[in-house]
């Protein structure tokens, strides 16, 4: 199984290196300085100037390998999805609360990371037993949007909370709890306030399930890994029953979080249940699309267009009483 999700890495990694060429910057030399390429207004990709000749045919290999490439990434991911982790439902077993009601809450840093487990929500909202619940802990007011858009965080909290409602309603889920840390705030958070906020909301809300990052954070963001710290603490003195972290097995983890420009250190889990939303991978792209600052406007939206790719979430379960 190594073998195999080594061979799907360097595949992944193929994927993109035919994009990485597509922007790379050009060569030096030739008749067309950088300078004066970078002015030019004829050719569709800056970054990846033809010399004479050659241009057109180039563009036609990548055109076409290109969709070749992402259709092979996709069937080999799926496949190798399908074999790495047992399938099933984080609500099997489980018994519902005293009002017949199985309350399910996410409790993630920002307003768009419930996208790691969107499609479960939507899954499992099917169940008209379920109620859904969603904690985001800060206001996301620093996220890189802010710079595209030339908004002050201010600004920024307040429209990404509005995404949040927005997507909660794709969700279908019964209510939004909004709190006001700021973004990459709660590393230096006082720890046992974070931790008294977060029980109050597990047993305010009734919540059987709980979910949120794994120890790692995935992409090794400090809200993500000091967030899930503070919920693991609360968990266990709530009346909630079972914890899930967000996960993602090795050949995603591995890239995304090498890529990314933080480097909060925490453990990363191996997937123990695997959900199967392939039906629901549509909608889960509208409430991706909620998040319009981060899925148009941010760097992070890269990341979030990938696992619209992949039709699996993965789910680590920590603590189950
Ligand atoms: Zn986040």
């Amino acid at each position: 199984m190594k073998r195999t999700a080594s061979v799907i890495r360097a595949l992944f990694y193929l994927h993109i290196c035919p994009l990485l060429l597509h922007i790379s910057p050009p060569l030096t030399g030739g008749d067309q300085g950088e300078s004066d390429y970078f002015q030019s207004t004829n050719h569709p990709h800056p970054g990846h100037p033809p010399s004479q000749g050659e241009g057109n045919s180039n563009e036609t290999v990548l055109n076409l390998l290109l969709p070749l490439i992402t259709a092979l990434v996709i069937f080999l991911t799926a496949f190798v999805a399908k074999a790495e982790t047992p399938t099933g439902s984080l609500l099997d077993g489980l018994a519902p609360g005293p009002d017949g009601k199985i309350d399910v809450l996410t409790i993630f840093p920002h307003q768009d990371d419930e996208f790691y487990a969107g499609g479960t929500l939507l899954k499992m909202k099917q169940d008209p037993r379920v109620r859904i619940h969603i904690a985001c802990l800060t206001l996301g007011d620093k996220s890189d949007a802010r710079f595209w858009l030339h908004v002050d965080p201010d600004t920024l909290g307040r429209v990404r909370s509005g995404e949040l409602v927005s997507a909660a309603a794709v969700y279908n889920a019964m209510e939004v709890i909004q709190l006001d840390y700021h973004d990459q705030g709660l590393k230096g958070a006082d720890q046992a306030e974070l931790d008294r906020k977060i029980l109050d909301i597990i047993n305010r809300t009734g919540a059987e399930v709980v979910i949120t990052h794994d120890p790692s954070g995935l992409t090794r963001h400090p809200d993500h890994v000091f967030g899930s710290a503070a919920v693991t603490r609360a968990f266990p003195q709530s009346n909630a029953k079972r914890l899930y972290y967000a996960t993602q097995p090795e050949w995603i983890y591995l890239p995304t979080s090498t890529i990314t420009p933080f480097h909060e250190k925490g453990k990363h889990l191996k997937p123990t249940i695997k959900i199967d939303i392939s039906d629901y991978l549509l909608l889960k792209r509208l409430a991706v699309y909620e998040h319009v600052s981060q899925a148009r406007f941010s760097l992070v939206g890269l990341t979030v267009e990938q696992s619209l790719l992949v039709p699996y979430e993965w789910f680590s379960l920590g603590m189950e009483k």
